[in-house]
């Protein structure tokens, strides 16, 4: 059964978490298509999305005699709830967007803003308490 575009972004975004709970050692991606109960051919799609935004790498790795993929976060967000407002997550033109693509990185209106939002965010000073 075809999954939906909704489904699919939300779907991205847990594999990332999951990527990133992991930490940076990794983990092979069987397990999180079992976590999700993904087929390797949806989880596929999903983890080469997440490579080719720069988010996970994919490194190809010989587990008990059978070549898989092993995913290792590349980039870590100050906090999990920063993920979910990244707007690559729900970007419409994610399928179109590359390095040298005619949208991409480099060129997006959104990701700029959202970076240097989490930034500030992170970087505020703490108001002191006053009693
Ligand atoms: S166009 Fe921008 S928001 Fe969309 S996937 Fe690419 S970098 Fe992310």
């Amino acid at each position: 059964m075809e999954r939906t575009e909704e489904e699919l972004v939300d779907l991205t975004s847990r594999v990332y978490k999951l990527v990133v709970e992991r930490g940076k050692d990794g983990v092979l991606q069987s397990e999180i298509w079992k976590e999700l109960g993904l087929t390797s051919r949806d989880g596929s799609r999903l983890a080469i999305r997440l490579e080719r935004r720069g988010l996970i790498g994919r490194v190809k790795v010989l587990e008990e005699g059978r070549w898989t993929y092993k995913l290792t976060p590349l980039r870590f967000p100050t906090d999990m709830a920063s993920i979910e407002k990244a707007p690559c997550i729900i970007c419409q033109f994610e399928s179109k967007c590359a390095i040298d693509g005619e949208i991409g990185p480099y060129n997006c209106p959104w990701i700029g803003p959202w970076a240097m939002k989490e930034f500030r965010e992170l970087t505020q000073p703490v108001a002191p308490v006053t009693t």
